[in-house]
This record gives C-alpha cells, sequence and structure tokens, in this order.
C-alpha cells in the first residue's frame, strides 16, 4: 500500500452535489482538503446530450453491476465522474415543503421528523440558491415555503410553445410555476453543477487537492473504534492511504453505506457506524413517471425543464392526503430518466431508425409526475461478496397512482379547451414508471437524528461515536419529499460544512 505523505485538514469522498459543495465551504473557510473522486472529468460531448443516442441506454452506466431485489444483476443509471449526479441532472433546484421537515402524514402512514426545521435550514437555502446561481420566480406556486429573499436571478425565459399551455393549465384552474434551475449562463453547458460550483470553487482555493479515479474502497479507524485514521481507496490499480483531521463522505445514497458496510472491524464488526444496525436501511428514492402529451407543432426537443405545478401536492379533491408533484421535463431528447423511463417508448427506441425516433420526440411533450416514498427498514442497501445489493419494494403506490389518473385528467381537459391549439387530443397518453436501475433520486440510508439507537448520523451529520466522521449527502434524509432533492443536499452540505473545525 502507498502511503501519502500529506496530512489534509478534511478528505471529502465524492465530489457531487454534497462533496462538492462541502469541499468549497471547506476551503473557503481555509482548510487544506483533498478530494478523492472514483470518476473523472465527464467529457464535453458527454455533458448535456442532446440526441436520439441518449434513448439506447448504453449512456450513463457505469460498467458496474448490482444485485436487485430478486437476487439478478442489473446495470445501474448513475453516473461516476466530477459533479456526481449533477452532471446529468434536470438542473431543477426546489427547497423541501415546510410540513416534510415536520414528518408528513401520508395515506400510507407518517414520515419521520427531520429535527432540524424549515426555520433553521431556510438561510442553508437562501446560500445554496446563491451559490448555484438558482434562476426562479416566487410567488406562484400555492406550496411555496417562506422565504426572506427573491431568488438571485430571474427565471428562465420557456419555449414559447410551452406559454400558451401555460394559459390553457390557468384556465384549469392550475397555478403552474417558472421551475428553478440552477444556470451558468455558458453556451456549451449551460446547466449548474457540483463540478463548476463546487469543486472548481474549491479548486480556486490555495489549499485544495484533487484525485480522481480513486475509489475509496474502506475506512480505517484507531483500536477504539472511535476515529477514522485512514482513508483507502484504489488508484490505477494500487492501494492508496490517506490521512486527514476529518473525514467526510459524501460518495450518494448507494455507495455511503457500501463504503461503511466494507469497512467493518473489530470495534465495528456490522460495518462502521453501525451500531444501530441502519446503516444502509431506510431506503427511499423518488417515485417517478412520465407522462407523454402530442404536440400539434414540431419542438426543438432540447429545451430544459420549464413548468411546475403542486396544486395536488398535498391531495386533491378527492383526498387530502399528499400525492406529489407534476413538472413539465423539457425536451426529451436531452432528459436522460425519460430515456429510461417509458416502457411503451423503450420498446419503440428498439425499433425505430434515428431518425424516426427524432420525429417522434420533437412531437412529444414530457411531463413528470413525482411522489414521496416512506422510510421502509426493509428497504436497504447490502454488500453481497463486496457487490451491492439493493432490496427495494416501492410503497406509497396509491398516492403515486392518483396523481398520474388526475394529471392524465387535467391534460384531457386541456386538449378539449378549443382555446388550445399547441397540443393535440388523444385518448392515449403513454407513460411509464422510472424502473429500478434508476438510481439517481436515492436517499436515506444512513439516517439523520438524535437517537444513536435508531440513526446513523446526528444532526450536525456526525457518525454517532466516531467524532470526526460526518456524512453529508442524500443518504442522512430522515424522509423523501415529493420533488427533486437535490437543493436540499447542498444546502444541508453548507449547514454541516460550516460546524465542521
Ligand atoms: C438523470 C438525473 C436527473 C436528476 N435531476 C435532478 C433535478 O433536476 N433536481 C434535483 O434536485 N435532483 C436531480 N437528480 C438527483 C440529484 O442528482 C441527486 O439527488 C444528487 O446528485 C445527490 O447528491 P449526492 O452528493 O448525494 O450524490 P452524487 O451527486 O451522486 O455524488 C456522489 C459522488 O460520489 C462519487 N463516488 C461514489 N462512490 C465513490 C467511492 N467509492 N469513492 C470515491 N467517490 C465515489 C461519485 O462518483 C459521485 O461523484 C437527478 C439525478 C439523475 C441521475
Amino acid at each position: 500500500m502507498i502511503i501519502d505523505d500529506a496530512h489534509y485538514d478534511a478528505i471529502v469522498i465524492g465530489s457531487g452535489a454534497a462533496g462538492g459543495t462541502v469541499a468549497s465551504a471547506l476551503a473557503a473557510k481555509g482548510r487544506t482538503v483533498l478530494i478523492l473522486e472514483r470518476g473523472g472529468s465527464l467529457a464535453r460531448e458527454d455533458q448535456n446530450v442532446a440526441d436520439v443516442d441518449l434513448f439506447r441506454k448504453d449512456r450513463y452506466h457505469p460498467d458496474e453491476q448490482w444485485f436487485g431485489t430478486d437476487g439478478d444483476p442489473f446495470n445501474p443509471q448513475a453516473i461516476y465522474a466530477l459533479g456526481g449526479n449533477t452532471k446529468i441532472w434536470g438542473a431543477v433546484l426546489e427547497r423541501m415543503r415546510e410540513p416534510e421537515f415536520d414528518g408528513l402524514a401520508f395515506q400510507g402512514g407518517k414520515a419521520p421528523a427531520w429535527g432540524v426545521r424549515y426555520a433553521e435550514m431556510a438561510p442553508w437555502y437562501d446560500q445554496a440558491e446563491a451559490l448555484y446561481r438558482v434562476h426562479g420566480q416566487a410567488g406562484l406556486d400555492p406550496t411555496e415555503p417562506a422565504r426572506t429573499v427573491a431568488y438571485p436571478h430571474p427565471p428562465r425565459p420557456i419555449e414559447p410553445f410551452l406559454e400558451p399551455l401555460r394559459s390553457a393549465l390557468q384556465r384549469q384552474g392550475c397555478r403552474p410555476y417558472d421551475l428553478p434551475l440552477t444556470w451558468s449562463e455558458d453556451a456549451d453547458d449551460p446547466t449548474g453543477d457540483a463540478e463548476l460550483f463546487g469543486v472548481d470553487a474549491a479548486l480556486r482555493h490555495g489549499g485544495t487537492s484533487l484525485r480522481t479515479g480513486a475509489r475509496v474502497t474502506r475506512l480505517h479507524v484507531n483500536p477504539s473504534g472511535t476515529e477514522v485514521r485512514g482513508v483507502e481507496a484504489e488508484i490505477c490499480g494500487q492501494r492508496w492511504l490517506f490521512r486527514g483531521d476529518q473525514v467526510v463522505l459524501a460518495a450518494g445514497a448507494i455507495n455511503t453505506p457500501a463504503i461503511l458496510l466494507a469497512s467493518s472491524s473489530d470495534p465495528h464488526p456490522e460495518g462502521l457506524a453501525n451500531g444501530s444496525g441502519q446503516v444502509g436501511r431506510n431506503l427511499m428514492k423518488l417515485q417517478l413517471s412520465a407522462i407523454l402529451q402530442r404536440a400539434s407543432e414540431q419542438n426543438s426537443g432540447t429545451y430544459p425543464r420549464s413548468l411546475g405545478i403542486n396544486d395536488y401536492y398535498w391531495g386533491d379533491k378527492n383526498v387530502s392526503f399528499p400525492l406529489g408533484h407534476i413538472e413539465s421535463g423539457g425536451g426529451v431528447l436531452q432528459d436522460p430518466l425519460f430515456a429510461e423511463s417509458p416502457p411503451v417508448l423503450s420498446l419503440v427506441t428498439r425499433l425505430l431508425p434515428n431518425e424516426a425516433l427524432k420525429r417522434l420526440a420533437v412531437r412529444s411533450v414530457c411531463w413528470w409526475a413525482t411522489s414521496a416514498v416512506l422510510p421502509d427498514p426493509d428497504n436497504r442497501v447490502t454488500l453481497r461478496n463486496n457487490r451491492i445489493r439493493i432490496h427495494y419494494l416501492p410503497n406509497n403506490l396509491e398516492a403515486h397512482d392518483r396523481l398520474v389518473y388526475r394529471w392524465l385528467d387535467t391534460l384531457q381537459a386541456v386538449e378539449a379547451d378549443p382555446l388550445t391549439r399547441v397540443v393535440n387530443r388523444t385518448w392515449i397518453h403513454p407513460r411509464g414508471e422510472a424502473p429500478m436501475a434508476v438510481m439517481g433520486f436515492a436517499c436515506g440510508t444512513c439516517r439523520m437524528g438524535a437517537d444513536p439507537g435508531s440513526t446513523v448520523v446526528d444532526l450536525e451529520g456526525r457518525c454517532h461515536g466516531i467524532g470526526n466522521l460526518t456524512i453529508a449527502d442524500a443518504s442522512v434524509f430522515p424522509s423523501c419529499p415529493g420533488l427533486s432533492p437535490g437543493l436540499t443536499v447542498i444546502a444541508n452540505a453548507l449547514r454541516l460544512a460550516d460546524r465542521l473545525p
């Protein structure tokens, strides 16, 4: 094993939404930081892919097989790169709503409270929106949480054909709003991400070092198991050991528990920080369904996500439990999630030649319906012969189905409206749920809370009983919001970084 000469104030594992953000915050405080990232820089031509290639499903899948609930191997959609999953995200950065922090009652049960209230998170959301240059418009969304500052930038203009669709939705009593987007203004790569606003910002401070192609395999502790003394990584086939005062795990909600489980030792026989037995448990991932409408005219197929609708977020006229969020998916030629999802189109994409596929895509308007799931200790990440195994059965399904049917009703009403000309009237709206392989929205596998008996980290992200190990990524979510989690990951990372010495 090669032992690195340097000693760092902090070692950050992973450079995605959490890792990149923590690194930049620590570097700004003058700390020496080492970022260990298993991926490398994503080639420009692989960023923001906008063509039918996306449907062939070979993009954005690492050369890795995980085992699924049925025990069969599958190839996850995830990205190991500088910036992590933010390199291919939809760039929608939303705040969680106040009641979601307090433990929301769903049809199938009550979600746990976070132990951190919205009011405590609000200043970190302000900072996160400023750091990631979020463009948005307050005051339109009926579920919008309280804010004391305006969005740092006005909303992005939406595609012209979506304006009449916005009016059509308003005629149906919906209150569409401009989705808040992180936007860099770079012509080649306009959406913001954690490489740009996290890693690059950290590197501008002199004290940051970056090792790419560095897959962390294990954390080593002192004999009493109360401190991490070394971080082991595989780099170009060789084992390396790095040392730092603080270690921040931010490898994402699947790989963070995998690293902890692989780090068992005499003081931690069931895996590091796993005294509660909760490491890897309570895996949640947003329920996602794509729904297609037929546009009456061609669009570019390459525009960003645009309109959000939360009129059914807390329920609808028939039920008083939360259903979820709707958003216009943006052009289907640049949406890696869509490329994975609708089974109807999956078949078509395999059969159709590129040109025909493109013609179909540019006549489509995609909507995403998203709903929360509840934590379930049986939904979990484990290791089998050091390979990742996911046991996952989604819940809160009735709420999601209701949301989808409510939205189909709304689309049909919009299409029947004689004033609406931008979409065609159809009786069938092809739709499909994101399959197991879509893991980008995973959270909850190292839940945060004050009780060491039932949680993995405390309210400051520190692993119970291990003084210098913090978990900063989506693993720490005690519950799953009903809409995009990325801004909460970033805001929480800023909050935790502020408390790190
Ligand atoms: C296609 C897609 C679209 C999405 N759209 C949105 C959206 O519009 N809005 C939103 O809010 N969220 C979106 N998400 C979800 C969002 O990207 C995640 O919630 C967020 O990135 C989670 O942050 P994280 O820091 O927990 O993990 P990640 O951002 O995934 O970062 C984890 C990092 O750790 C690295 N890593 C993993 N294992 C190791 C290891 N062993 N050693 C070293 N490094 C390691 C990875 O390479 C990666 O860089 C989307 C996700 C996907 C996949």
